[in-house]
């Protein structure tokens, strides 16, 4: 496609976070952007009739105000942690990366980047929630990188790095940065804090080149897993979405079988692993409106709203990678989504 301009050429920024420390730094950061005033990211972000697809080609940053709720429960689509008090909220909507399966090209109209500057806001809300959580004797759990990628964000913005600094030390409070960056070298000068959980998601690599084409290679990922393990850091696992295609079992044993050759499973905290599985709204608009991907063509089944590999396959599948999975981390080790 001719004339794209590159990534970020153009800033939006609501005209009530001026003067924001994450407004300064990220404008400071674009100082080459031009930059367009505006009313509320909604009037942008929200417009109806805009191409996800080919605005993802030359994304531009939208720097606005997060309203309430600042918080938001876990949905049932992610695996249980053992804790009721589970939550996510969206320091950023979208992703850099533009992987098929994403559920955010049939969550949002745009395939721009929002970045909510009043992380402040977001962070009084956690605390409030940990005052008083629904089950005082777990831990509360917060995924800060539920509708993005935090961490591949790092040398544009130093989100994570706030997060982290911003929750070291407190009691009862783990918040979770999922990730399929490599950057793990933009935050390797932090102490590893015991109240975060860094979680890759990997995949095989037919599965990466078909599907995460935008992300970074498995060896860079795996390579970042095994600096933070070296650093100290808690790391999770997500074999997540699981693509059931036709030669599965071969590609994924395979997979498993080489990567616990390089990392040692019993210094993990936790895997979790799930199959594709996605909101039935969200699916058929981008089955609707994008045919690249034939992960929007294969049979499923709808239980509850949800598009998932149907019942009797699912169960198969998650007990055969669990079998094989058991081989390198203890099974409590193992989270499995299986609704
Ligand atoms: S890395 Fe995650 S959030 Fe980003 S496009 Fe891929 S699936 Fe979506």
């Amino acid at each position: 496609m001719k004339n794209l301009k590159p990534n970020f050429s153009h800033i939006y920024v609501e005209k009530d976070v001026v003067g924001y420390p994450l407004t300064d730094l990220a404008l400071s950061k674009f100082s080459s952007s031009s930059i367009v005033m505006i009313d509320h990211y909604k009037d942008l972000f929200n417009r109806p009739g805009q191409d996800f697809q080919v605005q993802k080609l030359s994304m531009k940053l939208i720097l606005a105000k997060k309203k309430e709720p600042y918080l938001y429960p876990a949905s049932n689509i992610i695996q249980d942690y053992d804790t009721p008090n589970v939550f996510y909220n969206t320091p950023i909507l979208n992703c850099i990366y533009n992987c098929d399966y994403c559920y955010l090209q049939g969550m949002y109209n745009s395939g721009n980047l929002v970045v909510f500057v009043n992380e402040d806001d977001m962070m009084d809300a956690i605390d409030r929630e940990v005052s008083d959580p629904r089950d005082p004797s777990r831990p509360t759990v917060v995924s800060i990188s539920y509708n993005t990628d935090l961490l591949a964000m790092e040398n544009i913005l130093p989100l994570s790095r706030r997060w982290i600094n911003y929750i070291d030390g407190k009691r009862d409070t783990i918040l979770e940065i999922r990730t399929k960056s490599a950057l793990f070298g933009a935050i390797k000068d932090i102490e590893p804090s015991e109240n975060v959980i860094l979680s890759w998601t990997l995949s095989p690599e037919p599965i990466c080149a078909k599907y995460e084409s935008t992300a970074p290679p498995l060896k860079s990922r795996v390579n970042a897993i095994k600096s933070a393990l070296d650093s100290g850091w808690q790391v999770r696992l997500c074999f997540d979405p699981i693509i059931l295609i036709d030669d599965w079992f071969e590609i994924y044993s395979l997979f498993l079988k080489r990567l616990f050759q390089e990392i040692n499973g019993s210094h993990l905290r936790d895997v979790t692993l799930g199959v594709f599985r996605m909101n039935k709204d969200y699916f058929n608009r981008i089955r609707k409106r994008e045919t690249r991907s034939d992960i929007y063509f294969s049979d499923y089944a709808i239980e509850n709203g949800i598009v998932v590999v149907d019942s009797e396959k699912r169960r198969s599948s998650m007990e055969t990678l669990v079998n094989i999975l058991t081989e390198f981390v203890p099974k409590d080790k193992i989270l499995v989504w299986k609704k």
